[in-house]
């Protein structure tokens, strides 16, 4: 039997579920769907920046993640595997929150404003019909099928591929994958540290209860011979860096937090839209160093709330809405992700780390520059 909602929303991560709570203040009955089921850990460095929160405040957002009590953090450190450290203040005050909170509490919210949340559901297809849409989705063992007017894709990075009927994704050859662990046993100032060394880095950061989170990303082909566990990776990347195995030293990881996900693509192409729009990873992904995705998915699903309720209102047709989004989004992430992909290639480069840290040493100022030309701006309204 299908379901029928005026909207539906794939995939419940940061992107997803604010986008849902968003359409279901503003009336429209809402489903939000996801494969996996919450809550779970997730790979990410759970650093949410100063922009991210002015956004979930404006989604009325802001004191559910203040409930979590994250930590504070309100600066960053760059520690090189040639011993160099370099020390940034951030744009604002940062928070430390674990994707395994964040998101439950998310999906809660998103189910109090009337959002209808489906886990543990996998959208198989979507294609249009004479009403709209026609999403199948499998649960369990069970088919399931939803009839919406409108869809939004916010099913992340790796989830596009085949799904409208599309051919997947071509093969990338520079990519990576990520790991993450929370650990006890390290003592932490507020202060996001990031690790590099050959192959990849590492960065970590308090979170909630006085736990550090341990995120890596790492180049498939530098470690495909290491030991696949996850902790196993993480303890082969830190004895990449000597500081950073130092740091490790004493850290005893929290059994059950471990995840992983392969691959990550950061030359994905930015796509806004392919027969429907696409928010948040599922659009574009901005290099992790820059600890941004979260609030890049937060504006994305904020620009596309509006024009998809003007859209279910009758008020625009779809391809006006297709148009102002892509513009949006095209005039909002252009900078931020040219300057993080810029900012990660340049520390692939054996030279360049250490020109860029001798110049940041000189000019302060250049440091703190190069880090808000990733970051988005104030958004307009
Ligand atoms: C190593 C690493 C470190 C990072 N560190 C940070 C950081 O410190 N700060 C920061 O801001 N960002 C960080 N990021 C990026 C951040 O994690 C992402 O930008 C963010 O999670 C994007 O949110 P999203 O909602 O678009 O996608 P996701 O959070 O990935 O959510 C997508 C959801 O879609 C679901 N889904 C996928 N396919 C289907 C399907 N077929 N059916 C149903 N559901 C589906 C998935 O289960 C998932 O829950 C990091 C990323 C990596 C890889």
């Amino acid at each position: 039997m299908n379901h029928s909602h005026d909207v539906a929303v794939l995939g419940a991560g940061i992107a997803g579920s604010c986008l849902a709570k968003s359409l279901a203040d503003q009336g429209w009955d809402t489903v939000l769907i996801d494969r996996k089921q919450f809550p779970r850990h997730k790979v990410c460095g759970e650093f949410l920046s100063p922009e991210s929160q002015n956004m979930l405040n404006d989604l009325g957002l802001g004191g559910i993640v203040e409930a979590l009590q994250p930590s504070i953090i309100n600066r960053t450190q760059l520690i090189f595997n040639f011993g160099t450290c370099l020390e940034i203040p951030l744009p604002g005050m940062a928070l430390g929150v674990s994707r395994y909170s964040l998101d439950s509490a998310l999906h809660l919210a998103a189910q109090k404003a009337g959002v209808n949340v489906q886990t543990s559901t996998t959208v198989t297809s979507v294609y249009p019909c004479d009403s709209g849409y026609t999403i199948e989705a499998k649960q369990g063992g069970e088919r399931k099928g939803y009839q919406v007017r409108a869809v939004i894709a916010a099913w992340g990075a790796n989830g596009r591929s085949g799904l409208l009927g599309q051919s997947p994704d071509s093969k990338a050859t520079n990519t990576y994958m990520g790991v993450k662990s929370h650990y006890t046993g390290i003592e932490m100032e507020q202060v996001v540290e990031l690790y590099f060394f050959d192959g990849g880095y590492l960065g970590i950061s308090p979170i909630e209860g006085g736990r550090v989170n341990a995120a890596a990303l790492l180049k498939q082909e530098t470690f495909k011979h290491t030991e696949k566990s996850i902790l196993g990776l993480i303890e082969a990347a830190s004895r990449k860096n000597p500081k950073l195995h130092q740091r490790m030293a004493n850290a005893l990881p929290v059994l059950g937090t471990q995840s992983a996900v392969a691959p990550v693509n950061l030359e994905r192409k930015p796509l806004t839209w392919d027969r429907i729009p696409y928010v948040g990873d599922a659009s574009m992904m901005i290099p992790p160093l820059c600890g941004d995705g979260m609030s890049m998915a937060l504006r994305s699903a904020l620009i596309c709330a509006p024009l998809a309720s003007r859209y279910l209102g009758g008020e625009i047709s779809l391809d006006r809405w297709q148009q102002e989004y892509s513009q949006s989004i095209k005039r909002e992430f252009k900078r931020p992700l040219q300057w993080g992909r810029f900012l990660q290639w340049s520390l692939g480069v054996p030279i360049l780390p250490r020109a860029l840290l001798v110049a940041a040493h000189v000019t302060p100022r250049m440091a703190y520059g190069l880090v808000k030309a990733t970051r988005l701006k104030e958004m307009r309204s």
